[in-house]
């Protein structure tokens, strides 16, 4: 679907994969105005097709649009869009447990020229593409690395919008995190390095005490991580389950204490690609430590086999979450 000023939203098409043709005066290889999300398309028990949430991709879409300058595409064309490629796609929408179709939207200046300003023309596109497990393995613990170096998102940037410059900012600390023999970087905040604000492509979750009577934690939205949809799925689902739950910030020094004394039992992360995904061991400049045991916690598991039996449909969507496709 393209996007012109004046015009608006036009020129709908589905149409095979194949190459783009990109003028060297491109506008977003100059000055970035890229923006995208990311679904999943699931199989569910009863043989249909659904993906969780569209409209939550679509709004946050809409919201990375206006930090870009770039013009916002209505939520019912973003999921209907969505709807369409997953029809035409559907024999790709895998059957096997925690597979799934990708679905990649995005979107692009098309306007070519040399100015510093928002461009204007546009094209939204959805790409997709069948998905396994993001970590190989199952459920492994993974490493993480505190970044002190760097910083991801500053108050008043582009944290929490999802556009591709944050993720080329963020390469170079995740090379630094690989060659600390971690998985992950931990990005802290841009003030005082002090803050835990999310990982690369996931947001953190801590959980404090155990069994029925523990909280699980997650860093308050600060304006510069971005706002998962699994996050904020999970604060639902938690307080389903029982327990208890709260948005605020969260140290460092409160993560190291806390993991020495017992207070906080496990750690994971979430997202729509790594689901949910366990924190095992956390390094930094100046300190090294396991979380708890340093394996799967029991909340952690619950969390994840709950979220995953709504998105494969085999508990009932008591929150309306899924989105029937086909
Ligand atoms: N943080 C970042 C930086 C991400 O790229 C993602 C993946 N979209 C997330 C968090 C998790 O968001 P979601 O649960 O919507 O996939």
């Amino acid at each position: 679907i393209r996007w012109t000023e004046g015009l608006g939203w036009h020129d709908a098409q589905l149409t095979p994969y194949a190459p783009l043709e990109i003028d060297p005066a491109n506008m977003t290889l100059h000055y970035g105005q890229s923006i995208f999300e990311g679904l999943k398309a699931y199989r569910q028990a009863d043989g249909s097709i659904a993906t969780f949430r569209p409209e939550a991709n679509a709004a946050r879409f809409q919201a990375s649009a206006r930090r870009l300058a770039m013009p916002e595409l209505p939520i019912e064309t973003f999921v209907e869009a969505v709807e369409l490629l997953v029809r035409q796609d559907r024999a790709w929408v895998p059957s096997q447990p925690e597979q799934s179709l990708y679905l990649r939207p995005f979107m692009f200046a098309t306007e070519v020229g040399l100015g510093v300003r928002p461009a204007n023309s546009y094209v939204f596109m959805i790409i997709s593409s069948p998905a396994g497990a993001y970590f190989s393995g199952g459920v492994k613990p993974v490493s993480v690395w505190l970044s002190e170096d760097y910083v991801r998102a500053a108050p008043g940037g582009t944290g929490a919008a999802k556009c591709a410059g944050n993720y080329a900012a963020s390469l170079v600390a995740q090379a630094e995190a690989a060659a600390k023999g971690c998985d992950q970087v931990v990005w802290l905040d841009a003030a005082e390095h002090k803050w835990v604000e999310e990982m690369g492509g996931m947001n953190l979750y801590f959980v404090l005490g155990e069994g029925e009577n523990a909280t699980v934690v997650t860093p308050e939205l600060s304006g510069a991580l971005l706002p998962g949809i699994t996050r904020s799925s999970l604060l639902t689902l938690a307080a389903d389950l029982g327990y208890a739950t709260e948005e605020r910030k969260i140290s460092t020094d409160e993560w190291k204490r806390g993991n020495a004394d017992g207070t906080i039992t496990e750690v994971f992360a979430c997202g729509t690609a790594a689901v949910i995904t366990p924190v095992g061991h956390v390094k930094s400049a100046s300190a090294d430590w396991t979380v708890g045991t340093g394996e799967p916690g029991p909340v952690t598991m619950r969390l994840r086999e709950s979220l995953l039996a709504i998105q494969g449909g085999q508990t009932p969507d008591t929150h309306g979450w899924m989105h029937t496709i086909a």
